[in-house]
């Protein structure tokens, strides 16, 4: 993939990529060289169009169409994989195989890639939906079941299988925001940010086993700093993590940047459930998001 920034986006003090001098708008900056090429769903028949789901609207990638097609074996085995070994990485590499040849996984941003997740949990399953999902009883009635002894107090928490019923809240990019924040700060402090991918998160989750325990508070910090900056800065994460070390950028910019990082958390799908205590009986609405271990439907609901 390319860079979705050009390299007018560097800061002035780096001197290992060409500078460009042609101005360029924040929204050209943030969609470079769009692929002009006609929807892949149209000349492959077991690709769908999923253009119009695309909940970033495109505006940090390159391309502005995107085709998927239903999980294969090959997927399946990747998704497996992923379980087993509590790696995203297997997750996202299973998406890759259902998109056009050239578009990664790697490449979009969490929120889509679990827009995607969903697309195939509905798509590539036509029966069996029933999701795991884990929520903890506060109800005083189990309080006061426990404190009779009737229950144990490790009954609060509860694992229920949904197969229907839940509600699914689709929240798109809020796009002019976000593309003004970018040009505000550019504006004023001459960096470039852009959205967290796949890749960075994958790049989290192998980094922070070498991380010492008490340290992994600010290296989350500083890999979220990082991942909001653009590649132009640093191909991998690691890299721009330095970067920001080394420059030593200034708190402001440092808060506007957290800001950012919220921002690009704020769209998305959520999920939220009615589900009964199996203990009290007592009902809770449960807020749920997709993660790489409840996503797939479960054999033992
Ligand atoms: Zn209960």
């Amino acid at each position: 993939m390319k860079s979705t920034m050009k390299s007018s986006d560097m800061l002035e003090s780096s001197s290992t990529q060409p500078v460009a001098t042609s101005a360029v708008s924040t929204q050209d900056r943030l969609k470079l060289e769009i692929s002009s090429s006609p929807v892949f769903s149209e000349k492959n028949s077991d690709f769908t169009d999923v253009s119009s789901d695309i909940l970033s609207k495109f505006i940090f990638y390159d391309f502005d169409t995107l085709s998927i097609k239903p999980f294969g074996v090959s997927s399946l085995r990747k998704i497996m994989r992923g379980i087993f070994n509590k790696s995203l990485k297997f997750f996202v590499e299973a998406l890759s195989e259902c998109l056009p040849p050239d578009i990664s996984a790697y490449d979009l941003t969490p929120a889509d890639f679990w827009a995607l997740m969903y697309w195939e949990r509905f798509n590539s399953y036509k029966k069996r939906t029933q999701v795991p999902v884990e929520f903890i009883c506060k109800s005083s009635k189990h309080l006061n079941l426990v404190a009779d002894g009737i229950a144990d107090d490790k009954s609060y928490r509860q694992r229920i299988y949904i197969s229907s019923g839940s509600k699914i809240k689709i929240d798109f990019i809020d796009a002019d925001a976000v593309i003004a924040k970018v040009q505000a700060i550019a504006d004023e402090y001459g960096i470039y940010l852009n959205a967290p991918r796949m890749r960075d998160s994958l790049e989290i989750e192998s980094l922070i086993e070498e991380v010492p325990e008490e340290e992994k508070a600010d290296f989350i910090w500083l890999a979220t700093v990082a991942s909001c900056i653009s590649p132009v800065y640093g191909k991998t994460l690691q890299e721009r993590m330095t970067k920001i070390e080394e420059d030593n950028l200034h708190p402001d910019l440092l808060m506007e940047i957290i800001d950012f990082s919220r921002m690009t958390n704020s769209y998305g799908i959520s999920e939220s459930v009615e589900a009964a205590c199996e203990v009290c009986g007592t009902s809770t609405k449960v807020d749920f998001v997709l993660d790489a271990f409840n996503f797939f439907p479960d054999n033992n609901g």
